[in-house]
């Protein structure tokens, strides 16, 4: 199957129907498994040959009963329709692109059907090993955070369970591999692409790339605001979208095809530069949105007021993801001193929302665009040393 011919598999409609499909690798035919990765979420468990005839899984789906038979129905297609030898014991290696529930919940399930060994980023480790203890603290963070966002009390409850980062909602397993990026598993090569999670990983495999959550084909990815969630923010989101277009960029110009990506949900993405840009676009949009708004409303806002004005159609139980989208840009606004706290006087541990408005201070700043804040402070030059 070449290029077009895969390509072709996943134009139109009938690729969302189908619960496997052939992916085209240099290395041999690998798998996409359709999965109900959450009650409202479809996502993929892709599957790649290696050279000993052994299978690597990349992530797991969220390990309840419906998106494990979801992965278990799609290995039985595997085997009956197109490999007669596939069976899950020749899965060596289950690596995460990140340890989000909808990519490491089924570990626990998958590593007792497979027995392979479990990879993952250094920094996602701690969470697929001691899923309880991480939601604990981290909910008590969350929780201030909402707090801080103008979450009256009495919603703060509500707002995370929408999030349901709760203990007790998988099962922990242990980490075999720890991987930082660079690192070779069969034909993949692991790369470190931080922002939508602190570890998150995309495996490139000769002309695919499996992206995890990075970079979907039509919908922006969830962000968080970087002192929620070390390594992730605007800033190193765009950093590492950059660094996906150059790979991009790079594989073709030294194979004179492009390379594919294949997100953890959505289609593929055949134009990654393209891709890309667009979703730099994208947030560049919301970005100005919520300037404007700050320069219409007159008087300052919580990022609670911003919610319903930047986010009208907002799904039920979505508060939390749409808050972290605000607080990742209103964090970004700080550091660049395009807003201002108000009454800053007035904050203490009971009374911690805070109120933005805009700062007239520094106007050269709105100037730039992320991508070219992301150019000056995290890819600019080596000093010139005396
Ligand atoms: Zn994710
Ligand atoms: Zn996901």
């Amino acid at each position: 199957m070449n290029q077009e011919e895969s390509q072709a598999l996943f134009e139109g409609d009938s690729w969302r129907n189908r619960a496997v499909c052939p992916i085209d690798t240099i290395y041999g035919v690998g798998y996409r498994i359709k999965a109900r990765v959450l009650p409202y979420l479809i996502g993929f468990v892709y599957l790649v040959p290696t050279s000993d005839s052994k299978w690597i899984m990349i992530d797991s789906g969220c390990g309840d009963d419906d998106s494990s038979a979801d992965v278990e129905s799609g290995f039985r297609i595997i085997r009956e329709e197109y490999d007669h030898s596939f069976k899950p014991e020749t899965i060596s290696h289950l690596c995460l692109t990140h340890a989000h529930v909808d990519h490491a919940g089924g570990v626990c399930e998958f590593k007792r059907q497979t027995n392979a060994i479990v990879a993952v980023h250094a920094f996602e480790s701690r969470l697929v090993e001691s899923y309880d203890e991480v939601a604990r603290v981290e909910n008590c963070r969350y929780a201030h955070f909402l707090l801080e966002s103008g979450v009256p009390p009495e919603s703060v409850e509500a707002v995370l369970d929408g999030f349901g980062f709760r203990p007790g909602r998988l099962h922990s397993a242990t980490v075999d591999a720890t991987l930082y990026g660079g690192e070779k598993i069969g034909p993949l090569q692991t790369v470190y692409l931080p922002g939508h999670s602190s570890g998150h990983l995309a495996f490139l495999c000769g002309n695919a790339i499996f992206s995890g959550d990075l970079l979907l084909s039509k919908t922006l990815s969830q962000i968080w605001p970087a002192r929620m969630t070390p390594q992730t923010g605007l800033l190193n989101y765009v950093h590492s979208l950059l660094k996906l277009k150059t790979i991009a960029l790079r594989y073709e110009e030294l194979h004179g095809r492009k390379l594919t990506a294949f997100p953890a949900h959505e289609e593929p993405i055949f134009d990654v530069p393209a891709r890309v840009d667009k979703a730099l676009r994208g947030l560049e949009r919301r970005n100005a949105r919520l300037l404007n708004l700050f320069r219409e409303e007159t008087s300052p806002m919580t990022l609670w007021e911003i919610l319903p004005k930047m986010y009208w159609s907002g799904r039920p139980n979505r508060e939390f993801f749409a808050l972290s989208d605000i607080g990742s840009r209103v964090e970004f606004f700080l550091q660049l001193n395009l807003l201002r706290v108000v009454d800053s006087e007035r904050l203490s541990y009971s009374n911690p929302a805070i109120r933005y408005r805009l700062s007239l201070a520094n106007t050269e700043a709105t100037k730039n665009s992320i991508k070219q804040v992301v150019g000056m402070c995290l890819t600019s030059d080596q000093p010139d040393l005396i």
